[in-house]
């Protein structure tokens, strides 16, 4: 499926619309959780700026975003296991969707071009309607292609802020 070797690059959102006892408000949250993605196993690369996005689903909060670039000879199935961990250090419980969560990490990119099993599609399946995922990823690696599309990260990103062509003639406008 993929022919790519280790060391792999892989590209993290992480997203956090909850309070945490200890490190604080959500971009707080945000800023702690990038310094679990350095360790033995992992490089952290590059951060995007941490930016805030209008609530997703019936949660009303609001979302503290980021991406981050990562190294990593794991496999996604073995790093995928280790984001669960650190969600579940943050305070994430199973089986919260859509809801109100401490941090949510998820791998949006990785070098290897798609992956496919049980649990887990790359590229993230919803990463290309989400502006709070497309923006950060494009601000970090504005030239890498998405496989599905073709297109890159940096033209996704135009695709959502591209302004909306309005008609003065017509009385809506
Ligand atoms: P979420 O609610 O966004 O944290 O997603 C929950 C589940 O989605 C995880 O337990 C994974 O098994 C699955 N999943 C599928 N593709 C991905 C991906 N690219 N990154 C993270 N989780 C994924």
């Amino acid at each position: 499926m993929h022919t790519a070797r280790p060391p792999f690059l892989y590209v993290i959102a992480l997203g956090s619309n909850r309070p945490h006892g200890h490190h604080g408000r959500p971009a707080s949250v945000i800023a702690a959780a990038r310094s679990y993605l350095s360790g033995p196993a992992v490089a952290l690369l590059a951060s995007s700026p941490i930016i805030a996005s209008a609530p997703v689903g019936p949660s009303l909060r609001t979302y503290a975003n980021s991406a981050c670039l990562i190294r990593s000879c794991l496999m996604p199935p073995a790093l995928l296991a280790g984001l669960k961990s650190i969600e579940r250090e943050f305070g994430r419980r199973r089986g919260q969707r859509w809801g109100n969560r401490v941090l949510d990490l998820d791998i949006i990119l990785w070098s290897g071009g798609r992956w496919q099993s049980r649990n887990l599609t790359i590229p993230h399946r919803l990463w290309r309607e989400r502006d709070f995922v497309v923006s950060p990823v494009a601000s970090l690696v504005p030239a890498w292609r998405d496989p599905l599309t073709g297109l890159t990260t940096r033209q996704l990103a135009f695709r959502h802020n591209r302004p909306i062509p309005v008609d003065p003639s017509s009385k809506r406008a």
